[in-house]
């Protein structure tokens, strides 16, 4: 049977433009290399807790549309994100704000703490932030940076904080309010029921083969579609044929432990790069839930090597560069789309993911 649309990768962007396509009456054969969909959203169900296999995924935006759109495939809680750091034997609240800064200073108001990083600041002469080290010390100052950013930042991407872009760090929000709230967006919350059911809810109308793998499956039937959705590693579409681009990939340790309440909260970051890990992730706190057991996942990140999953792109200058020369490469595949965090080389939240993949049906549909 010939298609109009095979699309590669049964993730969040391959699921939306399968989606809209299929409304508009396309045939779609969705493949993907592993042996389920929904990518790297996919939560499956352990002693009756929604275990999010890929990290932590917590849904936000600002964007109604988008909103109003995930909303069609699930019933979102109200979580909201407010992760804990612990570096040596202190604890703090994230994102950076008040309750940060007291703990840290000993201080009560704006005044105090914005007296304190204004004169840490003054002694480092930073004009124009070049890199994330520049862009953290002159937004928090050198207490905030040495102990809850240095050493989690380094452990997460394998590099010096001089060698990383300062848009990492702009991801997070830094305020002078008591609000633990770790997004500004509007709206927020985790799906009831977790995020595969709503790529499989996406993926109703089309065929879906997991378990399959582009490469040899685009060998054996080269005919099967008019046009492809790429949603691999953009390199490795083009057989690496100009260098390989870096990429961070994260394993988890997950444990089923008998009590009902391991950290008291979803999210806990070790911010001291003694500590292997960089966060241990407790899923039943994502839907407040009251099981007897709980699970947890502690988080290691590594380089990405062939054979591991790719997470994070490594968005420095000589991988964007390089990511140029794939795209002009990709401009000129004729009738095939790349979308997602691989296919694009882009640091996506969800939510702009659905966006562009929104944008991209649009384009083509
Ligand atoms: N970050 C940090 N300390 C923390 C949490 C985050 O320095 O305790 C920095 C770090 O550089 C990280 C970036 O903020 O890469 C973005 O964090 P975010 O939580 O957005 O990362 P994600 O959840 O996408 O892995």
């Amino acid at each position: 049977m010939k298609y109009d649309f095979l699309i590669v990768g049964a993730g969040l962007f391959g699921a939306v433009f399968a989606e809209q396509a299929v409304k508009k009456g396309y045939r779609c054969l969705v493949i993907d290399r592993r042996a389920h969909v929904a990518g790297n959203i996919y939560t499956e169900e352990i002693e009756g807790i929604q275990v999010h296999r890929y990290g932590a995924h917590i849904f936000h935006t600002s964007d109604k549309k988008i909103w109003d759109y995930i909303n069609q495939f699930a019933e979102f809680n109200n979580y909201i994100n407010s992760p804990i750091a612990v570096y040596k034997n202190e604890t703090y609240n994230l994102p950076f704000n008040m309750n940060t800064f007291s703990r840290m200073w000993n201080i009560r108001t704006p005044q105090e703490a914005k007296a304190i990083i204004a004169s840490q600041i003054a002694e480092l002469h930073i004009t124009d932030p070049k890199n994330l080290e520049e862009q953290a010390l002159s937004l928090a100052g050198r207490d905030v940076y040495e102990k809850l950013i240095k050493g989690y930042t380094e452990k997460q991407w394998g590099r010096p904080c001089t060698e990383l872009p300062s848009f990492i760090i702009k991801r997070l929000p830094f305020r002078f309010t008591y609000n633990n709230n770790y997004f500004n967006d509007r709206y927020q919350g985790i799906p009831v029921g977790g995020y595969t059911a709503i790529a499989a809810k996406m993926l109703q109308g089309c065929d879906v083969r997991t378990n399959t793998d582009y490469f040899t499956f685009i060998r054996e039937n080269p005919d099967a579609a008019d046009r492809i959705v790429f949603t691999g590693m953009i390199d490795e579409y083009f057989g690496y044929r100009l260098g390989a681009l870096q990429y961070r990939s994260v394993r988890f340790e997950t444990e089923v432990l008998d009590t009902d309440n391991y950290q008291g909260n979803a999210v806990v970051n070790y911010t001291d790069r003694d500590v292997p890990y960089t966060r241990i992730i407790e899923h039943k706190h994502f839907e407040f839930g009251t099981q007897p057991k709980t699970v947890i996942s502690r988080e290691y990140s590594s380089e990405w090597k062939v054979g591991m999953e790719p997470y994070y792109p490594v968005n420095n200058e000589e991988n964007n560069a390089l990511y140029r020369k794939y795209r002009e490469l990709a401009d000129r595949e004729k009738n095939v789309i790349f979308g997602g965090r691989l296919g694009q080389y882009r640091y996506y939240d969800m939510d702009k993911v659905i966006a562009a993949a929104l944008e991209a049906a649009d384009a083509a549909l």
